[in-house]
């Protein structure tokens, strides 16, 4: 099948299994080409197959020679319908792995589900014995509790009153303004269930109860913070609530894991474009005008140079350089004074006058389609693909 990208708002229905391919070859060579990480050698990554958590996996693997269980919700191909842009980028993980003689093997299923815990638990306790790292990279807009059956579904709204902010369509590179209606408890209390900390904490609990965690085991899930002009619909908002609450969930997974040595951190991250974040309403304005000025400052990161940074130079570099809320900060060179403060500028500036010139809405687009297998010079998109593609370890 000739694979085109057929996309609606922020979501793109199509992906290309070769682009997808490339995409992940890439990242692996990234982290091929730094110094190798005297760090964890069995790895379970939930949500492994895009974003963060996807990246997460190539630096443990590429960069630590760890072996990897990766664990997501994709859809493989179906009659005429492209599988998922995760499904591919797992089975060109396994590939590239066991090229380089590294075991890799993969789940797809909620892991939400006690289910999948368990599913999960017997493939560690099979393959690997124990595990020494796990890396908790979910986003999802909804989840059904596994003991009481209520599902949860997640909201983007400021909390307290309205918002009005200004933003930009990607795709047309307009400028508008949005307004955005405050939360409900209601609201906040399934955001908070969907991305916050109790699922994390219910992993751990599962995986201590199983004993398949070895001693020091090192437990990681992501945040985000972000500059004042986010903090209407982001930190202050219903998903920052949820983020209150997975960073707590560190601490008390650090306290009720301590006799089996067990640590748990979250990591502020930098913000990348993903299929969760091109969800997020303004974020798009924001990233990229952040793309334009940390790209002329040569500090520009995605996802892969952010999870290899970390395990390099915080988690296994025997100084984790916590902040006073006790989290490792991977946006150090985003929140940087001298970022920020042409970052507000330009922002106070943006309009449809001049925003081709302030912004990297361009690179942002290129960015949202690459996370499809879209847009990449050494792809030849007029090529008949084979659309059904294999995960080596998944029947
Ligand atoms: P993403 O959409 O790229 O990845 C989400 C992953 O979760 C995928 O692997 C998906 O398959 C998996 N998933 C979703 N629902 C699932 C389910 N029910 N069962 C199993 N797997 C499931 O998202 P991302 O942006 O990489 O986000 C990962 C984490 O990083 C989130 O906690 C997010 O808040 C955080 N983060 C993101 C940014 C950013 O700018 N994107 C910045 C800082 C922190």
């Amino acid at each position: 099948m000739i694979i085109k990208p057929k996309f609606r708002g922020f979501i793109c229905t199509t992906s290309h299994p070769v682009g997808c391919e490339y995409n992940v070859r890439q990242q692996a060579e990234y982290v091929k080409k730094q110094k190798r990480i005297d760090g964890a050698k069995k790895v379970l990554v939930i949500g492994a197959s895009t974003g963060y958590g996807l990246s997460s996996r190539i630096a443990a693997a590429f960069g630590c020679g760890a072996a990897t269980i990766g664990l997501f919700f994709e859809k493989p191909a179906s009659g005429n319908r492209t599988a998922s842009a995760g499904w591919y980028n797992s089975a060109a993980f396994e590939k590239i792995a066991k090229e380089e003689g590294l075991y890799a093997k993969s789940i797809n299923g909620d892991a939400f589900s006690n289910e999948i815990k368990q599913q999960t638990i017997e493939l560690i306790k099979k393959d690997l014995g124990r595990i020494d790292m796990v890396i908790y990279s979910l986003a999802s807009p909804r989840r059904t509790h596994p003991e009481t059956g209520e599902v949860f579904n997640s909201v983007l709204k400021p909390i307290g009153s309205q918002y009005t902010s200004k933003t930009v369509d990607f795709h047309t590179g307009k400028v508008e303004e949005i307004t955005i209606e405050p939360a409900d408890d209601e609201e906040i209390r399934q955001t908070v269930a969907v991305m916050g900390g109790e699922d994390w904490e219910m992993w751990m609990a599962a995986l201590k109860s199983a004993d398949v965690l070895e001693e020091n085991a090192v437990a990681l899930a992501y945040s985000y913070v972000g500059p004042e002009m986010t903090h209407a619909v982001y930190r202050e908002g219903t998903i920052g609530r949820a983020k209150d609450d997975l960073e707590a969930a560190a601490f008390k997974i650090t306290d009720r894991l301590k006799d089996v040595g067990c640590r748990a951190f979250v990591s502020i991250n930098k913000a990348v474009v993903t299929q969760a974040s091109a969800a997020i309403p303004v974020i798009s304005l924001y990233v990229s005008i952040l793309f334009k000025v940390m790209k002329e400052k040569n500090t520009h990161e995605g996802c892969i140079e952010q999870m290899y940074r970390m395990l390099e130079d915080r988690v296994y570099s025997g100084d984790m350089k916590l902040d006073s809320k006790g989290r490792i900060c991977m946006d150090d060179w985003e929140m940087a004074e001298s970022v920020q403060s042409e970052v507000s500028g330009l922002w106070d500036k943006a309009g449809n006058d001049n925003i081709a010139d302030i912004a990297d809405v361009e690179g942002y687009r290129a960015e949202f389609f690459k996370l499809f297998g879209f847009g990449f010079a050494a792809v030849d998109y007029s090529a008949d693909v084979e659309i059904d593609v294999k995960i080596d370890s998944i029947e």
